[in-house]
């Protein structure tokens, strides 16, 4: 266990084959929520659950908190099986989308809440409530309440009390989704610098995958009650082993071809009748030689050029956005997206006009 900037001791969590079937009210059928999960958060570390609507995120971060208890399987944290201990014996402090302050206290009162009800004694309330409202820059504050800040100042607020009590773990759930986007972004960063800078183990759902990259140490990404991948943003982004992952994080290309084997390191992988030898080309689970695979390629790892380049195309459509060019390039009756960035240092292509397109083989995966 590691000691947090607030000198509580943090926890790692470890979830071991949890499950939870829920009973569909309407059918009466069993719904598998979620489906064996594992995983092992580390002590400090800030994980970020991301997938689509309905893939079991928040079920999976209620059983965390005990709002909600898992069919099968354990959860741990620290060495603690939490299985018979009830939500607010946990350590955990919950952030919310709707940041459930009560209306009727004023700021200062807020924050002191979860210490007040856990009978500290009246010095220590003051003396945290306030170390915590600077911490967060909510001084001077004190005396308002909830209808009278911002929506970003009150999201700071629901952050200072759940950080106040000195949880060992922090369970965010989609905590910037009523934020407009701008601020969203200048929060997250808030966010991210706080949790670093007080080392709290904490677990993130969201479905925004930008958020996700920008504020975790692991994203986990996961998809009908299953983790179909987890690793860095960095690893997450440029090694999917999926054409699910490559698409929900970030854009992708899936151009379709044929796998001719291997050449050392190298798969070779022809389309329209050129052979792309692929230096790094990942796990290739369920491509078979002489069958069809596709080459998963971010619009930002292909080059443009009017000259040269193993694969020809035209222009569809062009799109400037200020520090980039979007194109769409028909690669036969395929579109193929491509992002040119500087814009202003480059060729620039109008729609109907032939290009041809080089792809960064370093950033070429081959998937089933
Ligand atoms: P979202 O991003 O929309 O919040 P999520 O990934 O957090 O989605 P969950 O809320 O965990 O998804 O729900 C997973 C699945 O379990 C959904 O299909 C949902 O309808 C179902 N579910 C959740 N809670 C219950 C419940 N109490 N009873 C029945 N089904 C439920």
């Amino acid at each position: 266990m590691e000691k947090s900037a607030l000198g509580k001791k943090s926890s790692g969590v470890v979830l071991k084959e949890i499950t939870k079937i829920f009973q569909q009210p309407d059918t009466g059928k069993d719904f598998v929520a979620v489906d064996h999960i594992n995983l092992n958060i580390q002590d400090g570390e800030m994980v970020t659950l991301l997938g689509p609507s309905g893939c079991g995120k928040t079920t999976t971060l209620r059983m965390i908190s005990g709002f909600e208890y898992p069919t099968s399987g354990s959860v741990f944290i620290g060495e603690r099986d939490v299985a018979k201990i009830p939500p607010n014996k946990r350590g955990i402090s919950m952030v919310f989308q709707s940041y459930a302050l009560f209306p009727h206290l004023n700021i200062w009162e807020n924050v002191a809440y979860g210490l007040k009800v856990a009978k500290v004694s009246q010095d220590e309330v003051v003396r945290r409530t306030n170390a915590v409202m600077e911490l967060m820059q909510l001084t001077g504050m004190e005396r308002r309440f909830p209808n009278q800040l911002s929506g970003g100042q009150q999201q700071r607020v629901a952050l200072a009390r759940a950080v106040v009590i000195e949880p060992s773990v922090l369970l965010f759930d989609e905590p910037l989704s009523n934020l407009d986007a701008k601020l969203r972004e200048s929060m997250r960063d808030e966010l991210r610098a706080l949790q670093k800078r007080l080392g709290i183990t904490s677990l993130y759902v969201t479905h925004d995958q930008s958020e996700a990259m920008a504020i975790s140490d692991r994203v986990v990404i996961m998809k009908d009650g299953v983790i179909c991948q987890q690793g860095t943003p960095t690893e997450i982004y440029e090694q999917p082993n999926s054409r699910f992952v490559a698409n929900f994080i970030g854009k992708a290309n899936f151009i379709d071809g044929t796998f001719r084997g291997m050449d050392g390191e190298n798969a070779l992988v022809e389309v329209g009748g050129h052979t792309f030898p692929i230096p790094a080309p990942g796990k290739m689970e369920g491509v078979q030689k002489d069958g069809p695979c596709c080459l998963a390629v971010r619009p930002e790892s292909i080059l443009l050029s009017e000259e040269e380049g193993p694969l020809s195309g035209r222009v569809s459509r062009a799109t400037y956005y200020g520090a980039k060019v979007e194109y769409e390039v028909m690669l036969g009756d395929q579109p193929i997206i491509v992002e040119v960035y500087n814009p202003q240092l480059s060729k620039r292509f109008a729609e109907g006009e032939a290009v041809h397109m080089t792809l960064i083989d370093r950033c070429v995966r081959v998937l089933a």
